[in-house]
């Protein structure tokens, strides 16, 4: 992969307006191209300054006209994000003004960043692996306080640590075969022959593991699918909106993309959920109210978790616990109490287990009960180990070539077959790690990877 001989500007906050928004250059004419386009208001040049030293001045468009009073710094490459020198202009957060500023920043030299092109470029130069660099895109992504956890501990390298312990005993695996590739009329010694089963049997351990973290990570990136269901009145409108409004800051609106409905994301209990849109059918006449008791069934059927809910405040009847049959039957699922704030119903006897069974009140917006409940339900995992998961297909893949490959070279150890048959095992292990943290990746899978990034990033 060639490096870079051209410098690349970009406009790094969002659009809009806001308090702050930055410019970003990064290139080997970075700082002088940052230098044409700033003033400082001291009188110095920008590298009479330290590197990383916020320096006061006016931002300056082609003609030398201020088009802002701003904070600019500079980094020298290698200890720089991109690990090229760069620089940073800290702007009011005016489109205008970044708009005007960009176009100062090309015409001193710069060319637009591609999408993703200062992290890819950060990739090129190893400041961050491709396991790292997925980090960043995951973390501008998230959805879920868990989520974003991950993705800053795989930043900060946890997966990557990881697979390094696994590609490192591999290595010495592979190391002594080919000593022993050089001898070879000597044979190898039973002992050692153990202990290199041992390390393959280990390296295999700790694929499974990695591997059996795919499901958490699907799980952090899309949320539980969540059905809401009950009786008309149940009052799963008002849970949902409750559900909703528990969180304000994190709750987004995701289209749906196979169907007509939007779908709801919260998180709650710690544990990111997806709501899928069946609360919000209102039964009206009789065609409508079909098309929504099957639309309940599908969304039971797609869900990682079932709230039945049924009125505390009322009889309960014999279809409530019916569907809490049918529920528990697809999904896991938590009977919830509704109107907890409402004098209650006698609850009738019924004559079957029941799953974990809370109280809520909608309307006095009491969820505690519904929070642990759900907690409990995903207790395990999204709250550990962060940034040791697996979080895309893409890693998926590769770290189940490796356990294959590794499988398969300690099946050939079993049965004696000749070390440079087993190396070529070894290796292909270690190609597939190689591409979990891009040590050995084809440039069209980065090229795609960084694609999915925005421009600026
Ligand atoms: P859905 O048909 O299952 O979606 O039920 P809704 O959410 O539309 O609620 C039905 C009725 O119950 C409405 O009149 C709500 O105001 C009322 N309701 C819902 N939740 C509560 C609650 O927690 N407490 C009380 N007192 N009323 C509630």
């Amino acid at each position: 992969m060639s490096l870079q001989t051209d410098t690349i500007a970009a406009i790094s906050t969002p659009t809009g307006p806001g308090a702050i928004g930055i410019l970003r250059l990064s290139g080997p004419e970075a700082v002088p191209i940052a230098e044409k386009c700033f003033k400082s208001l001291g009188g110095k040049g920008l590298r009479e300054h330290r590197p990383r030293e916020l320096v006061y001045g006016d931002l300056l468009d082609s003609g030398g006209q201020p088009i802002d009073r701003v904070l600019c710094a500079y980094s020298l490459g290698p200890s720089s994000y991109t690990g090229e020198d760069t620089a940073e202009f800290q702007c009011h957060g005016s489109p205008m003004v970044l708009s005007l500023g960009l176009e100062a920043l090309f015409a001193a030299g710069a060319r637009q960043a591609g999408a993703g092109e200062f992290t890819r470029r950060a990739f090129l130069h190893g400041r961050l692996d491709l396991a790292q660099a997925e980090a960043v895109g995951d973390l501008l992504e998230a959805q879920s306080r868990e989520g974003a956890r991950h993705a800053a501990g795989q930043l900060a390298g946890a997966l990557s640590r990881k697979i390094g312990g696994i590609y490192s005993a591999l290595v010495d695996v592979m190391a002594h075969f080919h000593a022993v590739l050089d001898y070879p009329d000597e044979d190898i010694d039973p002992f050692r022959l153990e202990e290199l089963d041992r390390t393959l049997s280990d390296q295999e351990g700790e694929l499974n593991a990695l591997l059996s973290t795919c499901g958490r990570g699907k799980l952090l990136r899309e949320g539980v699918p969540c059905a809401i269901v009950g009786r008309p009145n149940a009052g799963k409108s008002s849970l949902l909106n409750a559900m909703l409004g528990w969180d304000r800051a994190i709750v987004t609106d995701i289209p749906g993309t196979t169907r007509d409905t939007v779908e709801e994301r919260c998180e709650l209990g710690g544990v990111p959920l997806r709501l899928i849109d069946t609360a919000g059918l209102r039964d009206t006449d009789d065609p409508v109210e079909k098309l929504g008791v099957e639309r309940s069934r599908k969304a039971m059927e797609e869900a990682g978790l079932i709230l039945v809910l049924i009125d505390a405040s009322q009889p309960a009847e014999e279809e409530d616990f019916a569907l809490l049959q049918e529920a528990m039957a697809l999904a896991p699922t938590i009977l919830v109490w509704s109107k907890g704030d409402l004098p209650p119903a006698p609850i009738p006897v019924v004559n079957m287990e029941l799953p974990a069974t809370v109280t809520v009140s909608a309307k006095a917006e009491d969820l505690d009960e519904l929070c642990q409940a759900i907690s409990c339900a995903f207790p395990q995992d999204l709250r550990r180990d962060y940034g040791q998961i697996l979080t895309n297909a893409r890693q998926e893949e590769a770290a189940s070539r490796a356990r294959g490959a590794v499988r398969q070279a300690r099946g050939a150890l079993a049965s004696g077959v000749t070390p440079d048959a087993l190396l070529t095992d070894v290796e292909e292990a270690l190609q597939a790690l190689g591409e979990l943290t891009g040590q050995s990746v084809r440039e069209d899978v980065t090229d795609r990877i960084f694609s999915k990034f925005c421009v600026g990033k």
